[in-house]
């Protein structure tokens, strides 16, 4: 029997229209590091269908790919909505992916339009000569853009563009954005988001913070990662102001754009928040507006939630995902009747998978876990807003049977709660964004006076992870931790260069001989190695 219902598809452009005639009057804020700048969703609505019209000028059709290579702005907001809106796929550009990695994912995803801030000019130039599919380069705001050769300018394309683009009615199913995760070993592979994904996501986070338009929403996950958590989509659904910090990422900025524009709901990871934290006891800033904040892209420290409870008044949330998610999996709120002195218990889980997420954790045979809160087993999810496959590039091992393989590894209790213990992923998370171990292994073991290399994730307290080196020489060799540094300097993004350095007689193996790095972690954990420290870690 068929359903008397309309199909209505669940498209961005039901989500563009809604806010564009509901919420003529919030606004997109955009920091300028002294000031901001105010437009209403009416005037940003007509120059989304400006910058529609204009790729469509530049014959950008259904299906291709428009790169962003932007901060937090109000125009990567505008590129948000008119690219998928017009058919076309939004490829947002990880600026801290190394400019190789970066060049590799513009031609794999065959990016036909890049759209650049003018601060990341000089980024772009340098790749400029090795892209095979860009057609054309539009810059956002003034830069010397001779390096770049033929440039577009945003504001001279808008001008010249018509107000009055008509969407025109696309498949929910068809991609509407993309972005490549760089969490596993080998080449980042592509996550493609449809517009059907983001709807359905988009509405579960709106009811899992119950965001309407009394919110003033401050978006600091940056909108190259996972559709900034997908907080622009669900704030120009619900009308809720959106706070966009540009560039200006330092707590010392970030707190005065909150006094100054004050924010009432933010989302971040926890290096954002330790920042934040550590600001406001040093210079006393003014961040009373927070109420709620959303914390996550890596274990959330109890001591963390507690301090912002305690001396910030904000509710510290954490949630759990992935590039692969969209990245919403699960949160950590307590069930019903939980007592006050058990709230922290189960704040600082992983927590318990949202409606839309089916969650599981299977041990090595595949079979479910006991869900008693010790078993330990590998997290699988499935769902409307999670991956199914990777833009061409097979990966069979990260899939069972229709579920997602998350790579992270945990316990599951009897009320559904969630605890990540590990991650079977070697890789290393600073600061929100993954550093690749087995790169800087592979680099390090060209040096000339290394023998072997193995690069772990350790503690730190400003950046959660930082990597720890440990080399073994060749024989009769030796070399300064320094000019291992200078050696890696210039073949990896600057702030994957470790500050930390161990030498060793050898490496802990496995039984199948491969580095036993859980081994390395404990060892420096306990204290067992002699650690050389080369400076703190910057992320310039
Ligand atoms: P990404 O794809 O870069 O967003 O990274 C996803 C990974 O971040 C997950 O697979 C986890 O390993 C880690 N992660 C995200 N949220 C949490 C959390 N709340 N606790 C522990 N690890 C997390």
């Amino acid at each position: 029997m068929e359903s008397t219902m309309q199909e209505a598809p669940l498209t961005i452009t039901a989500l563009f229209r809604r806010g564009e005639a509901v919420f003529p009057d919030s606004e997109v804020i955009t920091f300028q590091g002294e000031g901001s700048r105010h437009t209403r969703f009416a005037e940003v609505a007509e120059r989304v269908r400006r910058l529609a019209g204009a790729l469509s000028t530049l014959g950008v059709r259904p299906g291709d790919r428009v790169g962003t290579l932007c901060w937090n702005t109000q125009e990567h907001v505008e590129a948000y909505f008119a690219v998928p809106c017009m058919g076309a796929v939004l490829h947002t550009l990880n600026l801290r992916l190394s400019p190789q990695q970066l060049g590799f994912v513009i031609n794999h995803a065959a990016d036909r339009v890049v759209i650049v801030d003018a601060t990341l000019v000089p980024l772009l130039a340098a790749l400029r000569p090795h892209l095979t599919t860009v057609e054309h380069v539009v810059v956002v705001g003034e830069a010397d853009t001779s390096a770049l050769g033929e440039v577009l300018r945003y504001e001279e394309l808008l001008a010249s563009a018509p107000g009055d683009f008509e969407f025109p009615e696309v498949d929910e199913r068809s991609a509407a954005s993309m972005c490549y995760t760089t969490g596993t070993t080998g080449d980042p592979k592509g996550v493609v988001y449809s517009h059907r994904s983001v709807y359905l996501h988009s509405f579960c986070v709106w009811a899992s913070f119950r965001l309407d338009d009394t919110e003033r929403v401050l978006v600091i996950v940056p909108q190259f990662h996972v559709n900034a958590w997908g907080v622009p989509y669900v704030a120009w659904m619900v009308g809720a102001d959106m706070l966009l910090p540009n560039r200006f990422m330092t707590p010392d900025l970030m707190c005065a754009f909150i006094s100054a524009e004050r924010p009432t709901f933010t989302g971040g990871v926890p290096t954002i928040f330790t920042g934040m934290l550590a600001h406001v006891r040093a210079s006393g800033a003014d961040v009373s507006s927070l109420k709620r904040a959303v914390c996550g892209g890596s274990a959330v420290p109890a001591s963390l939630i507690d301090a912002f409870r305690d001396e910030l008044g904000i509710k510290l949330i954490q949630a759990w995902g992935m590039t692969e998610t969209s990245p919403i999996g699960t949160m950590a709120i307590p069930p019903k009747d939980t007592p006050p002195e058990k709230e922290m218990y189960y704040r600082s889980k992983t927590g318990r998978s949202v409606p839309g997420v089916e969650l599981r954790v299977v041990d090595e045979d595949g079979g479910e876990v006991a869900r008693d809160g010790a078993a330990v087993g590998e997290i699988e999810v499935r769902g409307p807003w999670i991956t199914g496959s990777y833009f061409r590039a097979d990966a069979p091992e990260k899939f069972d049977n229709g579920w997602l393989r998350t790579g992270d590894v945990g316990t599951i209790d009897a009320k559904g709660f969630v605890q990540i213990t590990d991650r079977s992923k070697d890789v290393i998370k600073s600061g929100g964004e993954w550093i690749s171990s087995v790169e800087l292994e592979n680099l390090l073991a060209g040096h000339p006076a290394v023998a072997e290399a193995a690069v772990v994730g350790v503690p730190d307290e400003r950046w959660q992870e930082r990597p720890l080196a440990t080399i073994v020489l060749k024989p009769g060799a030796t070399v300064e931790p320094a000019e291992l540094r200078d050696f890696l300097d210039g073949k990896v993004a600057h702030w994957w260069l470790p500050e930390r350095w161990a030498f060793l007689e050898s490496l802990p193996k496995t039984s199948v001989g491969k580095q036993d790095k859980k081994v390395i972690r404990a060892m420096y954990a306990e204290g067992s190695i002699e650690v050389v420290d080369t400076g703190a870690a910057s992320r310039s």
